[in-house]
């Protein structure tokens, strides 16, 4: 029997969605990317904006042809969206079997056999509690046979409790856990034998792995993530290691050190900072200040040579003066950073922000938006102009997407390289090669010449 998951939202929902098809793959299903070829359907839902909720809210409805179609098919919605709204799905989508929340994802399997089982005598169910058995439960992997995966994501801990006042994360993925470091070093050590030779480790709040979710940062010495990493860089085979998302203050110097004596671990951080004003960060209830955040960016910088930084920031938060904004742009470019994923302020119902004004007029977030994008462009195009006649090493990861006559690969600072192929490199090697051109998005190494340039 077929099967058509549909993911909105992070990487986090990525990740999931990639574990329970591989979960289903074990009990005999078969993915299709068909809607109209399956017989089951999922859509693993996002609640990070209301625009998230509303477009797959508007794709779940279109299925009621298909169900009209025909009686037999099972359609469920899981995820974000599917633990805030639980059985308000129901009515608004009449059409649907099931609801699972996020905190018992892994019960999806058994669900989908009651609902084969006893099609007719079992119409509906909804799973919206929380177990921990969530974390262990979701350790499964789909691999396409032809083409050997280069990259895995593993996910390490689960829920938030930091409660930043403009997201809902805390409210639909539950509180902070961590798997046993034995499971993820056991998971890593499945996704090497398979070739894998870059991991993705994933979480709301990696570098709290550990702590049982205390908020308090952990005193300098302390880090159950950095002892993580480590035996994740001891997996043969692993050659490099990325993590998303740190929260700030849980930079130890035990973690840092540890990032600075490991090569593995990719010299590319994702430090979310949200915004450079301090009073719009305590709006936020983000627990550090621009200074605070800045000491942890430089002592990152003196321990490793070269690291590059991107991060996530809000534009347009309730009461943002010109000054906060400014404020903002001043520490982006005193941080540096390659690349950012910017957002326009929205209310999301349930937070506590959302209880305040939305006072900032849309045409300042989207001017404030775009200043820093361009912000962004330049200074990348600045630092990738300085790479040109430098010779870097590329995790080759295989034909490019757009021009399958080209090759592509990441640096260790995340930068896209790309090249010609070169004879006997295959996906997962590593290969030593020299810039010649840039552009603030991409590099191309100089054996690229001789190529047609539509990238
Ligand atoms: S740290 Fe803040 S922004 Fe990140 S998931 Fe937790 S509550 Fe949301």
């Amino acid at each position: 029997m077929n099967f058509y998951i549909k993911t909105y939202g992070c990487q986090m929902n990525e990740r999931d969605s990639e574990a329970l098809s591989g979960m289903l793959a074990a009990r005999g299903w078969t993915r299709t990317e068909r809607e109209d070829d399956a017989r089951l359907l999922i859509f693993n839902t996002c609640s990070v904006r209301d625009q998230a909720e509303r477009k797959a809210l508007g794709k779940i409805m279109h299925m009621k042809k298909l169900k009209r179609r025909n009686e037999d098919i099972i359609i469920g919605v899981i995820g974000c969206m599917a633990q805030r709204m639980g059985d308000e799905l129901f009515t608004e989508l009449p059409h649907i079997d099931f609801v699972l929340g996020t905190g018992q994802l892994h019960e999806l399997p058994d669900l989908v056999a009651q609902l084969v089982e006893e099609r007719g005598v079992v119409h509906r169910a909804m799973l919206t509690g929380y177990s921990d058995d969530v974390l262990s439960g979701m350790s499964a992997h789909c691999f396409d046979e032809n083409t050997p995966p280069v990259f895995g994501s593993v996910a390490i801990t689960r829920g938030c409790n930091r409660f930043c006042s403009y997201c809902i994360v805390p409210y639909v993925r539950g509180r902070e856990i961590s798997r046993p470091a034995d499971d993820v070093i056991a998971e890593i050590g499945q996704l090497a034998a398979r070739g894998v030779r870059e991991i993705l480790l994933l979480g709301q709040n990696v570098a709290a792995f550990g702590l049982n979710g205390v908020l308090t940062p952990p005193p300098e010495d302390v880090s159950p993530f950095a002892e993580l990493l480590e035996r994740a860089a001891g997996v043969e085979g692993i050659a490099r290691i990325r993590f998303t998302s740190p929260y700030p203050t849980y930079f130890s110097q035990r973690l840092i050190d540890t990032i600075a004596a490991e090569p593995k671990i990719c010299r590319a951080i994702h430090l979310p900072v949200q915004s450079g004003s301090d009073r719009i960060l305590k709006a936020m209830n983000r627990q550090y200040t621009a200074v605070s955040y800045l000491e942890i960016v430089n002592r990152l910088k003196r321990a490793v040579p070269g690291i590059c930084f991107s991060t996530d920031v809000i534009v347009g938060f309730p009461g943002e003066t010109e000054e906060d904004f400014a404020a903002t742009r001043a520490l982006m470019e005193e941080v540096g950073f390659d690349n950012a994923f910017i957002f326009k302020y929205s209310p999301r119902r349930g937070t506590v922000s959302a209880k305040h004004e939305d006072s900032v007029a849309m045409e300042d977030k989207e001017r404030r938006n775009q200043l820093l994008l361009d912000d962004l462009a330049a200074r990348s195009l600045r630092h990738n102009l300085a790479l040109i006649g430098r010779r870097v090493e590329v995790l080759a990861e295989g034909p490019s997407a757009r021009n399958p006559q080209r090759w592509c690969g990441k640096t260790s600072t995340a930068k896209t390289v790309f090249f010609a192929p070169i004879p006997g490199v295959n996906p997962g090697d590593m290969v030593t090669l020299e810039i010649a051109r840039a552009t603030h998005m991409s590099l191309f190494a100089g054996n690229i010449s001789d190529l047609p340039d539509n990238e």
